[in-house]
């Protein structure tokens, strides 16, 4: 069962700080192959693993045709910032414009615990700067500005989806402050 249940906004997994991986054996392997496949379904340019339920520091991204995956990443964030459209698929349908560093280098592992540097600018380092983010329990949400996210707010609360979510009893009461771009969500 490769193809995973997407987690969306509401459940707690979301706004949960992620620990590293240590051990890097079969069932890590089995985790990118669910999360690139769950993101490629979607289709997302990225997926972390809290979104998936699996509160580990990994992520996926699907970028320029590139597909990658980091674990336990550590990223350096160049000084100049770029707006742009985001969106998350644990946020259906919603986008805004986020600011986000140019540049990010992201230093972590591989599936095989050897040690990469991904490169990222534009969109790539908007993806890596979003993935890193879900690790630490942190959503785009609260990187817009206050006004944004006040209609953010606003836009989930009236959504189809956030309504399913607690009919279906999933969604606790969202406090206000819980501390795609390009057409794809990540
Ligand atoms: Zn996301």
């Amino acid at each position: 069962m490769p193809i995973q249940e997407i987690r969306l906004f509401g459940d707690p997994v979301l706004i949960t700080k992620a620990v590293p991986v240590v051990d890097f054996d079969k069932e890590l392997r089995n985790l990118v192959a669910d999360l690139t496949e769950t993101m490629l379904d979607a289709p997302g340019a990225g997926l972390a693993a809290p979104q998936i339920g699996v509160g580990l520091r990994v992520f996926t991204w699907h970028v320029d045709d590139v597909l990658g995956h980091l674990i336990n990443p550590v990223l350096t964030l160049g000084e100049e910032i770029q707006e742009g459209e985001e969106g998350c698929l644990s946020f259906p349908e919603l986008r805004y414009d986020t600011p986000r560093s140019l540049n990010a280098v992201a230093r972590g592992f591989n599936m095989f615990g050897e040690p990469i540097v991904v490169e990222g600018t534009e969109f790539l380092a908007r993806a890596l700067q979003h993935e890193n983010d879900h690790l630490d329990g942190i959503l785009f949400i609260d990187r817009l500005s206050a006004l944004d996210r006040k209609s953010a707010m606003k836009e989930i609360r009236e959504s189809e989806w956030f309504n399913l979510e607690i009919e279906n009893g999933r969604t606790p009461t969202i406090k206000d402050s819980p501390h795609g771009m390009f057409g794809r969500n990540i």
